[in-house]
């Protein structure tokens, strides 16, 4: 009988109520290949891009194997602590039936309360590589023999400087443990580390243009230099995405875009690594929970963590590589569902970027920003289903009784109330075409200057006063 669920894999009863419970009902591609190859007891090479569900793949083989001896049986490296967390939870939840204990371990928390910890017997420990190699150092982790060990995220790793750190980690190993490698892209450094750690290990690539070409959308704009923010905004007006990360280069443009943003009053934060642990959770944290629907990130910030429901990603800059770009648009299209990813691209980036979608296998089309017409519709659109509070009412009746202004965005404003107040629908086409018809007496250079965010819209109008 043909069966393409989890079931021909052959796990205990325990661990596929585990996986039912998670809601997953077909391996994904990495888990298929990964996981009757964990069971067997090879050592593995896992090649797979974000998001293609490589937490389980490891996860759930180490569970079936867990004895429950009383020692730490698994164990599992990460880079950061937020990566850390997010594994301990999911081994939590694939292993609630078989009541394992899991335990994190990480810079920054108190060392005594994760001896505590370690001391409750927990079959799987999950650690950041520096906290780690701490307590290996010291002696705070009794009959250490963990028989898995699993490196997930090896690449991004190596990025952070932490290979000789894991190297001194598996001298504390035992020589007869089971390796797992697990990686987004292969460079050299890392397969050097495979051949020293990993004893004859078996191989499972899972290729980026598998991903990129189907669940994904890509569109590129072509803009200049210097308007990056207002192409962002007009992108997002327009599009109106559910939840999106919008990748810079630096961590000072993250800063610098996510504050317009916010004083744009879009709900945005900031995650790149300069920001404290806690305020970086505090970002990942509003980012799911749906506080903040805008991410502003730096690739190393956002690697590996697993937000499922991204819809939109943008590259405010073209990335570095192909590599990059393929882990940035892998932030959304997860597990199955469609995603769209959109770059920013100068005339002078352009060459760049065709060489990125030349790897991989995506034939470029530039796409036509939004018109300004286009995102102040969409933002007419977005005020007039927004609820108006008393208190802003009473703002704006006195700000229209004041001025004896009768034209632009006072007009507007007004209109936009008596749509909400008195029928809370949308305007007709027509009403909206009849408000730009007016809009189109100001110079186009006003206008112009208008288009670009909506909180310069006020100086526009100063600027702009006529009768
Ligand atoms: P990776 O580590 O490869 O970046 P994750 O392990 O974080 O990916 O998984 C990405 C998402 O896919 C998670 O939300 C996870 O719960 C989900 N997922 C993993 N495996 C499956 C599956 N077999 N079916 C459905 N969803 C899955
Ligand atoms: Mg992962």
């Amino acid at each position: 009988m043909k069966d393409n669920g989890f079931n021909s894999l052959d796990l205990k009863q325990a661990v596929m109520r585990g996986i039912k419970e998670m809601g997953f009902v077909t391996p994904s591609p990495i888990q298929a290949q990964a996981i009757p190859l964990v069971l067997g007891g090879h050592d593995l090479i896992a090649q797979a891009q974000t998001g293609t569900g490589k937490t389980a793949a490891f996860s759930i083989p180490i569970l079936n194997r867990l004895e429950k001896n009383g020692d730490i049986e698994a164990l599992i490296i990460t880079p950061t602590r937020e990566l850390a967390m997010q594994i301990s939870d999911e081994v939590f939840k694939l292993g609630k039936f078989l009541r394992i204990k899991t335990v994190c371990v990480y810079g920054g928390q108190s060392i005594r309360r994760q001896c505590e910890l370690l001391d409750n017997k927990p079959q799987v420990l999950v650690a950041t590589p520096g906290r780690l190699l701490d307590h290996l150092k010291n002696g705070r982790i009794a009959n250490f023999e963990p028989k898995i060990v699993v490196l997930d995220e090896s690449d991004e790793m190596l990025d952070m400087g932490f290979l000789d750190d894991v190297e001194e980690i598996f001298s504390y190993l035992p020589g007869s443990r089971q390796t797992l490698l697990f990686s987004a892209t292969m460079p050299d450094q890392i397969k050097y580390l495979a051949q020293k750690i990993l004893d004859r290990p078996k191989h499972v690539k899972i290729t980026p243009a598998n991903i990129t070409n189907t669940d994904i959308t890509q569109k590129c704009y072509v803009i200049n230099e210097g308007h990056r923010d207002e192409a962002i905004i007009r992108l997002l007006d327009v599009l109106t995405p559910a939840k999106s990360i919008v990748f810079t280069s630096t961590k000072r443009e993250a800063d610098a875009l996510c504050e317009r943003l916010i004083q744009a009053r879009y709900k945005s934060g900031a995650l790149h690594g300069d920001m404290d642990q806690r305020a970086r959770m505090d970002s990942i944290r509003a980012f799911k929970n749906g506080k903040i629907n805008i991410l502003v990130a730096t690739d190393v910030a956002a690697r590996g963590l697993d937000i499922s429901d991204v819809s939109h990603v943008f590259n405010y800059h073209i990335p570095l590589n192909p590599e990059s770009y393929v882990h940035r648009i892998g932030r959304t299209g997860r597990a199955g569902r469609k995603g769209m990813a959109i770059t920013l691209i100068t005339p002078l980036e352009f060459k760049e970027f065709k060489k990125i979608q030349d790897e991989v296998k995506h034939s470029l089309e530039i796409e036509e920003l939004p018109s300004f017409d286009e995102s102040h519709n969409q933002f007419v659109q977005k005020i007039l289903k927004t609820k108006i509070s008393d208190e802003a009412m009473g703002i704006y009746t006195d700000l229209i009784d004041k001025s004896d202004e009768t034209n632009g965005i006072l007009k507007l404003i007004s209109f936009m109330l008596q749509m909400g107040l008195e029928r809370k629908i949308g305007p007709t086409q027509k009403e909206i075409d009849k408000l730009k018809n007016q809009d189109k007496h100001r110079s186009s250079k006003e206008r112009d200057y208008r288009g670009y965010g909506r909180y310069h819209r006020q100086e526009g109008y100063r600027g702009g006063r006529r009768r």
